[in-house]
This record gives structure tokens, C-alpha cells and sequence, in this order.
């Protein structure tokens, strides 16, 4: 009987630890001065926020990592039980999902965006889980809609989904102000993709899902792709030639250790330049580079002019050194890196009194002691167990 649940830990040592300790590395924002000042009072629960140390919008952490991306889970459940992300052994009909009272609320989740954007989020991206399986996320989505910048920007809202359902709420959420849509969709033959997602879903429902994306203005939609050695790599040219021409941006994302559960192996994964020489074999590309440095994805364009294809090379070619995201959890917990294996709890001091100061101090400190780099570390062949499971952050 699986009954796993992830424990809900006090707020972060490491914020403590930046507090007190003067010894840690010298934080390129501060110039090598002692790391933290302590203004905010102490929130509920012996909670030490801290101060920004640097202006809003100017927030970095220890490797000089500003804060622009903010992922929020908002469910830890799928109707998916992809291999690689939620295995149905672990994840089988006894497995105890989270009730919905430690769910953060929609108006808590907006509180603390809110507070992420003071600190330099221009971009919030909604995952789960599957997060159209949040009921009402249209309405989390108008709130994160109505955020502005210090500058009085909006921000751009996206939103990470499995398709499965998205041919229906498709037109809401963009009435609702959601930009864009990234659907994963890891195999194109209707056998291969029952077998990955393990629901017996067919694929159908995904391809009506991204057309009904894209009518609906939710474009140019990404379609990400996990890519497992033996599992789906003979789907790499048959999805290839299947949204070469479509207007939507085709992603091969290497096979990654994300979570405890999913067995991953170096032999499973397909790297992405072999990906690229693959599809390069059959329809001609040539390398554009990434968006922008912190975007994930290289790019490749066909020569013929029928658009892109990007590779996520997470296990390849790590790009930690740019990588600006945050990650808040269902449960209220920010951790900062997809491989971490601990979080900074603020769903204790959003329920308990903390003010709007305090919140940010703590968030602000939190980025302020990052020095998470796992993909990195791995390639330089070191790993570390205890990661949580990537349904509870978000890919
Ligand atoms: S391994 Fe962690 S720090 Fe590196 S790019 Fe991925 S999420 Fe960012």
C-alpha cells in the first residue's frame, strides 16, 4: 500500500542560516558585505525574515541569478500516469492525495505572486499536476491576470497542461487572460501514448486540445516532448513532421531524475543532439539559439522555412547558470530548483498572521541563499537523493 505524503517542514534553514551567518559566500549583490539585514519582525512561529537585499527587480542569488520566473502548482493530481512522472506503482488508487484544505487557496497563491512580481517575476507559468484539474483555475487565472509589475506591467501568465481536457477550457482560459499554453504530448501514435500516460487516454484528445489552444489565441503553443530511449524515441520524426508547418513550436526535453520514482537511467536518455541530427536527417535545420539566455529551449529552424523545433538538454548541457525559476508547491512551499529535496514553507506563516513585509522578506531571502544547480552538479557527476516528486512542483 503506497501512501506517500510529503512532510510539511518549518520555514527554510537556509533562511536562518543566511541570517546568522556571516561566513557564507558573499553575495555578488551585496557587493561581499555580510549577507542579510534583519528589518521585518519575527513572523509567527519564530519565522526570521529577511530584507531584500537588493531593490525589487534587482534580487539575485549566490551564483548572481535574478528572479523572473515563478511556477505554481495547483494540484497534485493527473488523470495522466506518465512513467516518468507519476508511475502507477507509486501512484496507484490508494495513493493519498493532498485534501483540499492544505491546498493554498486562490487568493493565497495570489497573495504570494503577487509578492514574487514586487521581487522581480515578470512570468508565472501554472502546472500541477494537472492543473486544469484545479476546479475554477479560470478564476486563479483572472486574479494572476489583474497582477502589475512596479512598473505597472502585466504579467505574462502561461500554463503547463497534459491537453487531456483543454479542448474544453480552452476559450476560458484566454477570456480569462491566460497568454499561452505549453501542452506535453510525448507520442503521436495512439498506442505508444496510452502506453506513456498509462491512462489508456487517447491521443486524440490532446491534438483536438492544442487545435482548440490555438484557435482560441493561446499561440503559438509548445508541445513538449519527453524523449525516453526505447520507450518513444521512434516518435521524434513522426512528431516532427507532424507539426512541422502547424505554427506551433515543437520541444524535445531529455529524459531527466526528476522525483524518487521514475527509474531513471543515463541509457534511457536520447541527447538532444542526437535528436536534432535525427530530425536534421530528414528535414533540414539549422541552429537560431534560445529565445532568451534563462529560456530553457535551444532552438533549430527548418531551412525550408516550416518553422522550429527547440531541445531542452537538461541532463546534456545543463543550464543552471541561467536558470531564474522559482517553484511554489501545492502546498504553500517555494523551492527553487525541479530537483530540490526541501522547500521554504509559507503556507505556516500566510495562515498565521504574517504581514505583507514579512512574506516578502522571507521569499526575498529564501533567493537571496540559492545556490541550486542540480543538473549542473549532476554532470560534473554528482547527484543527491530525496528529491521531491515532480507532480508537487511542476516540471
Ligand atoms: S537543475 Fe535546477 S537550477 Fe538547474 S536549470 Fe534545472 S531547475 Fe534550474
Amino acid at each position: 500500500m503506497s501512501k506517500r505524503r510529503i512532510p510539511i517542514v518549518p520555514v527554510s534553514a537556509a533562511i536562518a542560516e543566511a541570517a546568522g551567518q556571516p561566513s557564507l559566500t558573499p553575495h555578488p549583490a551585496d557587493g561581499g558585505a555580510a549577507p542579510a539585514r534583519r528589518s521585518a519582525p519575527a513572523a509567527p512561529g519564530g519565522i526570521e525574515p529577511l530584507s531584500p537585499a537588493t531593490a525589487p527587480g534587482a534580487l539575485l542569488d549566490r551564483l548572481g541569478r535574478p528572479l523572473r520566473d515563478l511556477r505554481i502548482s495547483v494540484t497534485d493530481r493527473c488523470n495522466f500516469r506518465c512513467t516518468y512522472c507519476m508511475p502507477r506503482e507509486q501512484f496507484g488508487p490508494d495513493h493519498e492525495f493532498m485534501p483540499h484544505s492544505e491546498l493554498l487557496s486562490f487568493e493565497e497563491i495570489s497573495r504570494v505572486a503577487a509578492l514574487f512580481v514586487k521581487l522581480g517575476v515578470r512570468s508565472i507559468r501554472l502546472t500541477g499536476g494537472e492543473p486544469l484539474l484545479r476546479r475554477g483555475v479560470e478564476k486563479l487565472v483572472e486574479m494572476l491576470a489583474a497582477l502589475r509589475t512596479p512598473e505597472g506591467e502585466p504579467v505574462e501568465i502561461a500554463m503547463t497542461t497534459n491537453g487531456s481536457v483543454l479542448a474544453r477550457k480552452a476559450a476560458a482560459l484566454k477570456a480569462a487572460g491566460l497568454a499561452r499554453v505549453t501542452v506535453s504530448l510525448d507520442a503521436l501514435d495512439d498506442a505508444v501514448f496510452r502506453a506513456m500516460n498509462d491512462a489508456d487516454w487517447p491521443v486524440a484528445d490532446v491534438l483536438a486540445g492544442i487545435d482548440a489552444a490555438a484557435a482560441a489565441g493561446l499561440g503559438p503553443v509548445k508541445i513538449n516532448m519527453v524523449v525516453k530511449r526505447g520507450t518513444n524515441d521512434d516518435q521524434i520524426v513522426p512528431m516532427a513532421r507532424h507539426f512541422r508547418g502547424s505554427g506551433h513550436t515543437l520541444r524535445f526535453i531529455e529524459f531527466m531524475d526528476v522525483g524518487a520514482t521514475n527509474g531513471w537511467r543515463m541509457d534511457h536518455v536520447v541527447p538532444s543532439t542526437e535528436v536534432i541530427r535525427r530530425i536534421d536527417a530528414v528535414f533540414p535545420l539549422e541552429p537560431i539559439g534560445r529565445d532568451d539566455p534563462a529560456a530553457p529551449a535551444e532552438n533549430w529552424r527548418y531551412r525550408d522555412g516550416a518553422g522550429e523545433v527547440g531541445v531542452i538538454s537538461s541532463v546534456t548541457r545543463a543550464f543552471c547558470a541561467d536558470c531564474t525559476r522559482a517553484r511554489l508547491a501545492t502546498d504553500g512551499r517555494v523551492f527553487h530548483c525541479l530537483f530540490a529535496s526541501d522547500g521554504h514553507d509559507l503556507r505556516w506563516p500566510l495562515r498565521n498572521g504574517a504581514d505583507d513585509d514579512q512574506l516578502t522578506g522571507m521569499i526575498a531571502g529564501a533567493w537571496w541563499a540559492r545556490a541550486d544547480r542540480y543538473s549542473q552538479l549532476r554532470g560534473e557527476g554528482g547527484t543527491r537523493d530525496g528529491r521531491v516528486e515532480m507532480s508537487f512542483i511542476g516540471g
